[in-house]
């Protein structure tokens, strides 16, 4: 292992790591490149005994004012390794590589399969976790591989042994429940490494066009500001945003932050907001939203630390 694998800091403000821009101060940042650096983070922890978070690019998290004790593990490894056979190419990467800009890159070089993708924030790893998806596709339908560091070992994963559904996996349904405290390292699930996607040679020029589109498309619809897209999973049949919206919560505002006037799931950032500002609202639209239409919406966001 490098200094190149793993590189820690101490007392590290989180805010500008996520795209909400909220967050105190972590105990440790372990910057991660590659599994052995994973694996030295983890021991690192173990031995301070100390608890663990994973962070990919922040852009679906809100992070506590009042910080994370112990070491947060950032994934930052954004290598992209092509094998290319005749039409079709296998691509594997890197955990901590921009989601956006490897699509871009990869549609720029003429393989197809990922354009869907276009502008989608966070990471590569963080998109596998949460199974992001827009624009009619999502990551369940396109890795045809997925290399996570489990229990000491990297272990590769076809996408049927995921359970991959709307906005999860198997690798959420087992972080999710103690990552908002903090995991102990014996506890910790899949980490996702890599994933290796199989793509389809195609006219550069055609995807390029198609990102174009897939890009306005979503300029159209994000509200301006800092915020972590989606507040709220949408429930069967019906839209989060919609509910929100005709529950009357435009515009509904705590300290910093806001319910977006052009996208009612969004809750926007303004400048000064705290967490508990954001969990104030959400803890709002959700009474307001169980009253109305006596739905429950399911956060979609990871809370870390003590939002309230
Ligand atoms: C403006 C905006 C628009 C958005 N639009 C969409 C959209 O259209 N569709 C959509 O699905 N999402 C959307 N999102 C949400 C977000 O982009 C996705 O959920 C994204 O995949 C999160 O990736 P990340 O790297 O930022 O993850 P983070 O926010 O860093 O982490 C999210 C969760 O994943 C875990 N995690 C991250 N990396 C790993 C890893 N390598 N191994 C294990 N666990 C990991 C974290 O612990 C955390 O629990 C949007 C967000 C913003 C800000």
């Amino acid at each position: 292992m490098s200094h190149a694998d793993l590189m820690i800091q101490e007392s590290v403000l989180l805010a500008p790591l996520t795209s909400w821009r909220i967050g105190g101060v972590a105990q440790y940042v372990a910057n991660v490149r590659s599994a052995a650096g994973v694996e030295a983070a983890l021991a690192f922890a173990d031995q301070h005994r100390l608890p663990v978070w994973i962070l990919g690019g922040g852009s679906n998290m809100l992070i506590s004012d009042n910080g994370l004790p112990g070491v947060v593990i950032r994934m930052r490894d954004t290598s992209m390794h092509t094998v290319v056979q005749t039409d079709t190419a296998r691509v594997t990467i890197g955990a901590g590589a921009p989601m956006a800009g490897s699509v871009r890159h990869l549609g720029n070089a003429g393989w197809a399969g990922l354009t869907w993708a276009e502008g989608l924030p966070g990471t590569f790893g963080g998109a596998v976790y949460g199974n992001a998806g827009c624009y009619g596709g999502d990551i369940a339908q396109s890795v045809a591989e997925v290399h996570v560091w489990r229990a000491g070992a990297l272990v590769h994963h076809t996408p049927d042994t995921l359970a991959f559904a709307y906005r999860t996996s198997a690798i959420k349904r087992q972080n999710a429940p103690t990552m908002h405290q903090g995991m102990h390292v014996g506890d910790v699930g899949p980490i996702v490494v890599a994933a290796t996607v199989q793509l389809v040679r195609d006219d550069p020029q055609r995807l390029s066009a198609e990102m174009a589109r897939t890009a306005a498309l979503r300029r159209s619809k994000t509200p301006q500001g800092s915020s972590c897209g989606s507040v709220f999973k949408n429930p069967p049949n019906d839209s989060a945003g919609r509910l929100i919206e005709a529950a009357g919560l435009k515009g509904y505002t705590h300290g910093g932050a806001i319910v977006s006037e052009k996208h009612a799931n969004y809750i926007v950032n303004r400048g000064g907001a705290t967490s508990a500002d954001v969990r104030t609202i959400v803890a709002h639209i959700q009474s307001v939203v169980m009253r109305e239409f006596g739905l429950a919406l399911e956060p979609e966001v990871q809370v870390l630390g003590e939002v309230w």
